[in-house]
């Protein structure tokens, strides 16, 4: 799976082309705001699974 990387400021969403995470967002030129894209759909995944739980339990 490529890395793929997100910016916190403006959503902009990328794949870096050298394996050195860029601190700098190419889109907004915001510092300090690039993160890790796969991380945080795993963290939806998860989000979204334990609603369905509750509202399975919720029907009895
Ligand atoms: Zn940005």
């Amino acid at each position: 799976m490529a890395l793929k990387l997100y910016c916190t400021n403006c959503n902009y969403q990328f794949v870096p082309k050298t394996e050195k995470t860029p601190n700098r967002c190419p889109y907004c030129d915001k510092l300090g705001t690039i993160e890790k894209a796969n991380q945080m759909q795993d963290l939806i995944d998860e989000v979204s699974r334990e609603t369905v739980e509750k509202e399975e339990r919720e029907k009895y």
